[in-house]
């Protein structure tokens, strides 16, 4: 199916138009420079933003694909997990369009979203597979049964992937956001330089949990590193190396644990989904233990690991196709578990 795809669950503004898994057009509002000098989201803030770019941003949309309404056979947006009044902005839009143009309306959740980014960059991909979901704000490893389909089989116990490239950047006073700014420094710095502990979440029954992961105690290794060094005189700091170590002991973890899994499970095929799929370390480790156990793993292309609307259109296009929309009565939900996404038709 065509779909016109809107999303504003946090702080990019963005509208896509797509024919089932090929982009015809991909407008990103960031509201990142609004936001840096506050070092962060501003919900408030964002909410505004949205509801200034929006109209813009969806006739660039159409402009760009070279298509008109007649071609969309549905409206998506994202309507959950995020901020609240920045989700309204884009379902409201939505639904409205919808009634106004009369067509189907498509409500979809964020993470199947990144999920689906890799169809756009591997159309021939159909489930069952593994989804190592890294971004701002998950980290999971999730089963992928079929469309609307979840099985969540491993997660972060504390800080998200993406989360903890944020909080390490703001320590090394890299700004927001931070993981784009570690990838680039630990190009340049030795990832051996520095010995960090990858962090392990204990099983009642002795032993490590294989597919959970905790990225605080990381965190706070690092904070020590820099309160150490800055101690010893050392000047100035050597944040390549920091990074390029920091980053690597990320991958590295994240890589073992999605590898254990999809050879526990017999799943032969691991697509990455969310922003931190964007890093060349993640990328780089998992391509290689992907290569040494014969296992497919699909990276969608950086343009689409961060939030687009691209993603939103392709997931919604899936739904269309098995006859799924929503009610015009459905809400925004700050949060929503994968598993419950048929909630949604
Ligand atoms: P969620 O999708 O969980 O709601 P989000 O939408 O804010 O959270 P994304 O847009 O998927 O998250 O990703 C943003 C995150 O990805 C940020 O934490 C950012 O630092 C991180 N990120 C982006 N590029 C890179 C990179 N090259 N290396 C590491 N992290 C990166
Ligand atoms: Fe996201
Ligand atoms: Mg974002």
């Amino acid at each position: 199916a065509t779909v016109l795809a809107i999303e504003t669950s946090c702080d990019e503004t963005a509208v896509a138009i797509v024919k089932n898994r090929k982009v015809l057009s991909s407008i990103i509002a960031s509201q990142i420079p609004v936001h840096r000098q506050y070092g962060g989201v501003v919900p408030e803030v964002a909410s505004r933003q949205h509801v200034e770019t929006i109209n813009q941003a969806i006739a660039q949309a159409f402009e760009e694909a070279g298509t008109d309404w007649a071609e969309i056979e549905g409206i998506a947006a994202t309507c959950a997990p995020g901020l609240v009044g920045a989700l309204l902005v884009g379902l409201s839009a939505a639904k409205t369009l919808a009634i106004l143009q009369n067509k189907p309306f498509v409500g979809v959740h964020h993470l199947e979203g990144h999920i689906y980014a890799s169809y756009l960059s591997a159309p021939d991909l159909e489930p069952p597979f593994l989804c190592l979901l890294v971004s701002g704000g998950h980290t999971s490893l999730i089963y992928v049964k079929d469309c609307g389909m979840y099985e969540k089989l491993g997660e972060t116990r504390d800080d998200a992937a993406g989360e903890a490239f944020d909080k390490v950047a703001r320590l090394l006073q890299l700004g927001y956001p931070g993981g784009p700014a570690i990838d680039k420094l630990a190009r340049e710095g030795n990832p051996n330089a520095f010995p960090l502990p990858e962090g392990k979440v204990s099983l009642p029954s002795g032993g490590y949990h294989p597919y959970d992961s905790s990225f605080s105690g990381l965190k706070t290794a690092v904070l020590r590193l820099v309160q150490k060094l800055e101690q010893e005189g050392v000047q100035p700091l050597p944040v390549n190396d920091i990074a390029a170590s920091f980053q690597d002991t990320v991958a590295r973890s994240l890589t073992r644990r999605a590898i254990a899994c999809a050879l526990d499970r017999n799943i032969n095929t691991i697509a990455v989904g969310g922003g931190v799929a964007a890093n060349s370390g993640l990328r780089k480790h998992l391509q290689a233990a992907a290569e040494t156990h014969n296992l497919r793993v699909i990276f969608p292309s950086l343009k689409f690991c961060t939030d687009n609307a691209a993603m939103i259109g392709c997931a919604a296009a899936e739904h269309l196709d098995r006859g799924h929309t929503s009610p015009l009565t459905l809400g925004v939900r700050s949060r929503l578990a994968i598993t419950d996404v048929m909630q949604l038709y």
